[in-house]
């Protein structure tokens, strides 16, 4: 068993590669969930994040609860929202975490999202990039000294159906291709199961 060790934020930059206003928020949002639950690492599963957006913030969730798609208890749900809900298997509390309209990062610094515009497309200087750099490097110290009530909506909810363990599945060969595909992801093309890919191609 690993024991529970306190993730600190420059952990998250490691793993991550930078710091950014998205892993702040997704640092402090696992941490009230941590803090709560009182479990740092999610060793046996029994901690599941659904979060609504796949953003930087994501990997921050991950290094914090240890909560990942490998697991099976890291569960993404295609909103574009800044909503992260956190159950505890174990004793079926929920917490749903959701960041307040009022933290709005393009109005905190508009020259930041601008320049993020043009960092993204490739067409950043490198003055521009360093300059995008420090303000991100601003903006996140101010999101990480934010009071949490003014960053966050904090509730407890209840989860209708808990997400279950990770399943195995059989794997079977596919038609077309002869790789191997796990059982609940064949797909019948002219009487014959294939995989995906090969189902659409
Ligand atoms: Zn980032
Ligand atoms: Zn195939």
């Amino acid at each position: 068993m690993e024991t529970a060790k306190q993730t600190s934020f420059p952990d998250v930059t490691k793993f991550h590669g930078h710091v950014c206003p998205g892993t702040v928020i997704g640092y402090r949002a696992a941490k009230i969930a941590t803090r709560e639950f009182s479990s740092e690492k999610s060793v046996d599963e029994e901690l599941v994040a659904i979060v609504e957006n796949d953003s930087c913030s994501v990997d921050a969730i991950q290094v914090v609860t240890g909560c990942t798609f490998g697991k099976g208890n890291l569960i993404f749900k295609d909103h574009g929202k800044h909503v992260y809900t956190f159950i505890n298997r174990k004793t079926g509390e929920a917490l749903r975490i959701s960041l307040k309209s009022s933290v709005d990062l393009e109005h905190m610094d508009p020259a930041w999202s601008q320049l993020r515009t043009k960092v993204t497309a490739g067409s950043a200087t490198p003055e521009e990039e360093q300059d995008f750099r420090k303000r991100a490097d601003r903006i996140a110290e101010k999101l990480m000294n934010m009071p949490e009530e003014d960053l966050f909506n904090v509730t407890h909810v209840e989860i209708a159906d808990v997400p279950r363990k990770a399943r195995i599945f059989r794997s079977v060969t596919c038609h077309k291709c002869g790789e191997l595909v796990s059982e609940h992801r064949v797909r019948l093309k002219n009487g014959e199961t294939v995989c995906i890919p090969c189902s659409v191609g």
